[in-house]
């Protein structure tokens, strides 16, 4: 499946913030956030000018599509099943956002960014209720269980991953068993559980997409 393959920080750069698609590179020091590079093509000391509202929507939509990897397509097909599930339309996209394979691998601590995750799932590492899928966009169900591979335990990527559950700890719809290296999609997250996405607005994204 299409993927971006372009500088990832730039991405970062253009929307302002830290969008952590680089695992640990995106806590050091060499971060071009934490050293206050601006924009791509923009000095850094330059005044942002005022945004329309359409340039904020899609801003917003840009940001979460790029926090998971996504591109338009994949992401305009997720947000029209969005619609049409019931309840609130952003908090049933951040649920199925949150449920995709490659996401829950990387929030189970089995790689440190979200596309070393989804590379685990492409080239078979991972099994879900003990089947292999190699789909990153895979849904995940509430009750299924992820884990690595019986062959890839001894992944030192795999290995490095887990070794910071006890530093950043789990999220509270996942559970997992490091030494098994087997984890549980208990449930969907609830929207006020992804603190991780706190400042992210998703009701940008319906706004955009409504018109
Ligand atoms: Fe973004 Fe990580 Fe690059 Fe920093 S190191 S700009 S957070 S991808």
């Amino acid at each position: 499946m299409a993927r971006y393959t372009g500088p990832v920080c730039r991405l970062c750069r253009t929307e302002g913030k830290k969008l952590g698609l680089k695992g640990e590179r995106c806590n050091s020091d060499k971060c071009p956030i934490n050293k206050k590079r601006g924009a791509p093509g923009k000095d850094p000391k330059s005044r942002a000018g005022k945004r329309s509202e359409y340039g904020l929507q899609l801003r917003e939509k840009q940001k979460i599509k790029r926090i998971y990897g996504m591109l338009e397509k994949q992401f305009h097909l997720t947000f029209e099943h969005a619609q049409r599930m019931s309840g609130v339309t952003g908090e049933n996209l951040i649920k199925l956002l949150e449920s995709r394979l490659d996401n829950v691998v990387f929030r189970m601590h089995l790689a440190t960014s979200r596309s070393q995750a989804r590379q685990l799932v492409s080239h078979r590492h991972i099994l879900v209720n003990g089947k292999s899928v190699n789909i990153p966009s895979y849904e995940v169900k509430p009750g299924d269980t992820i884990e690595v591979r019986e062959g890839s335990k001894k992944m030192a990527a795999i290995m490095g991953a887990l070794s910071e559950v006890s530093k950043s700890g789990t999220m509270p719809w996942i559970t997992i068993d490091v030494d098994a290296q087997k984890g549980t999609f208990v449930a969907y997250p609830r929207r006020e559980e992804v603190t991780d996405l706190a400042d992210v607005k998703e009701q940008l994204v319906v706004e955009l997409y409504s018109k």
